[in-house]
């Protein structure tokens, strides 16, 4: 396959995009992050007192059955971070309330998109949370609302997919 922005061969088209750890523990170094930090690959917690969970923000892709996502992670209250915890393997998770979250991962091709408000929607066990954008102006959340062309997941992949290679 040809990337459609730069002509180069590329492989698969990737649906799927994002970041590993919040954006607060990729900046720690790496003394900070053994002592301050514990973290797995859905939780993380730093210095006891901010709690963060990665989740799917999803964006359909129009005229396709096709999601494209954005892994992320977003801050949430100690009290909810507990709920989490306790519901982890509860079938009663897939029936909470959203909880608040200040967006927690620094994208790259977008404005700054830290801090931003969100909710996050957790579901049943072994999926982890859908993020929801709170509806502005910004481009992220007005792709999660108004979705994303097929062609713009071409040009993400040229954007990021290729350069990381
Ligand atoms: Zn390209």
């Amino acid at each position: 396959m040809k990337c459609s922005h730069c002509n180069e061969e590329i492989g698969e088209l990737s649906l799927f995009f994002g970041s590993k750890t919040p954006y607060h523990y990729l900046v720690l170094d790496e003394a900070a992050r053994q002592n301050r930090c514990e973290i797995n690959k859905d939780l993380c917690v730093i210095d006891q007192n901010q709690y963060f969970i990665r989740g799917d923000l999803e964006i359909p892709i129009l005229g396709t059955g096709d999601i494209f996502i954005w892994s992320v992670w977003s801050s949430i209250s100690e009290c909810n971070f507990t709920r989490v915890n306790d519901l982890w393997n509860s079938t009663a998770r897939q029936n909470e309330s959203a909880y608040f979250g200040w967006f927690s991962t620094q994208l790259p091709i977008y404005p700054n998109t830290l801090n931003l408000k969100c909710e996050v929607q957790t579901r049943e066990v072994g999926v982890c949370p859908k993020i929801l954008l709170e509806s502005t102006d910004h481009p992220l959340a007005i792709e999660q609302r108004k979705r994303i062309t097929m062609e713009r997941v071409h040009e993400i992949n040229h954007l990021i997919g290729h350069e990381t290679k």
